[in-house]
C-alpha cells in the first residue's frame, strides 16, 4: 500500500480492520480515562464504558506529558491493571507505547497500541511496531502529529503497514493553530481528505482537540457527519479528581448520553454506533 497508489475517487465509507476494531457500516467508540491511576479508578471508569455499551476502553500507562514534572503514568503496573480489569469486564484495551522496548509488554496487556501525536514521526518506533503486530490480532491507532500534514501522517502509517499488517487506524486529534479558545484545532477536513487518499479507517479524538468537555459531544456529532469511522474519547468516573486532562474528560452521565446523541447522525450516515 502506498498513498500514491490510492484513487482519489471519493470518500471510503466501508473501510474496516481485519481484527474487528473497525467494521463496515459501523461507528466505533473507544472511551476511557487519559491515564490509568489505580485499580479503583480504572475499574470504575471501565465499568462506565461497559455500561454505556462500548467494547474498547482506553487508558495510558506510558504518558507523553509536556512537562517532566507531571504524572508520567504507572508504566507496567498500569498495564497490569488494564489487563486485569479488562479480563474481568470483557473489554479490549487501547494504550500508548512510547518506547520500542515496551512494545511486547504493551501487546501482552492490550489489544490496540496507540502511537501518540508526539511520536507520529518516530519512524524507528513505527517500523518496530509494524514488525511486532504482523501476523497478530493487534492493531494500531496512529495519532496525527501536532503539526503534521495529511501526507506526512499517511506516510507515517506506511512505516507501520510496511511490516505486513494493515490493522492501522488513523486518528485526527487536532492540530496546533493560532486559536486559543480550544487546546488544538480539530481538522475535520483532514479526516475527509485522508479517507480519499487511503483505505485505512480514520477516527477522531475530540477530547484532546478541544481540551474542554463541553465541546466533546458536538465535535463527536460533527465527526460522524465528516465520515469518520469512530471516536477516541476521554471519560473518567470522577473527572474532578483526574490526574491528567481533567477538563476534557466526560463524566459518567455524559458518557451514557453520548450514544443517544450520536445515533441520529450515525443513522443518517448509514452507520451503527458500536
Ligand atoms: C492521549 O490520547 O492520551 C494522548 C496523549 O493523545 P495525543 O498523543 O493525541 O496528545
Ligand atoms: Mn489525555
Amino acid at each position: 500500500m502506498s498513498i500514491s497508489q490510492k484513487s482519489a475517487a471519493g470518500v471510503k465509507t466501508n473501510v474496516s480492520t481485519n481484527n474487528g476494531l473497525i467494521q463496515p457500516g459501523s461507528f466505533r467508540v473507544i472511551a476511557g480515562p487519559c491515564t490509568i491511576e489505580s485499580y479503583e479508578q480504572f475499574v470504575a471508569s471501565a465499568k462506565a464504558v461497559k455500561q454505556a455499551g462500548y467494547e474498547y476502553v482506553r487508558g495510558g500507562a506510558f504518558k507523553p506529558r509536556t512537562s517532566p514534572y507531571s504524572f508520567q503514568g504507572l508504566g507496567e503496573d498500569g498495564l497490569k491493571i488494564m489487563s486485569e480489569v479488562n479480563g474481568e469486564l470483557g473489554l479490549k484495551g487501547v494504550t500508548e507505547v512510547m518506547d520500542a522496548s515496551d512494545i511486547e509488554l504493551v501487546m501482552e496487556h492490550a489489544q490496540i497500541i496507540q502511537v501518540g501525536a508526539r511520536n507520529m514521526a518516530n519512524f524507528s518506533l513505527l517500523r518496530r511496531i509494524g514488525e511486532a503486530i504482523a501476523g497478530t490480532d493487534h492493531g494500531v491507532i496512529l495519532k496525527r502529529g501536532l503539526a503534521a500534514t495529511v501526507e506526512e501522517w499517511l506516510l507515517a502509517a506506511e512505516y507501520i503497514t510496511s511490516g505486513g499488517s494493515e490493522n492501522v487506524v488513523l486518528c485526527e486529534r487536532g492540530i496546533r493553530t493560532f486559536e486559543t479558545s480550544t487546546r488544538f484545532t480539530l481538522d475535520l477536513s483532514a479526516v475527509i481528505v485522508a479517507k480519499r487518499l487511503t483505505d485505512l479507517p480514520v477516527i477522531v479524538d475530540p477530547s484532546h482537540a478541544a481540551g474542554r468537555r463541553d465541546l466533546v459531544v458536538p465535535l463527536s456529532k460533527a465527526s460522524v457527519a465528516a465520515e469518520a469511522d469512530g471516536l477516541l474519547v476521554e471519560s473518567h468516573h470522577d473527572p474532578q479528581e483526574a490526574l491528567c486532562d481533567a477538563e476534557q474528560a466526560l463524566p459518567v452521565e455524559a458518557l451514557m448520553g453520548l450514544r443517544e446523541a450520536l445515533q441520529p447522525f450515525a443513522t443518517a450516515m448509514g452507520r451503527e454506533v458500536l
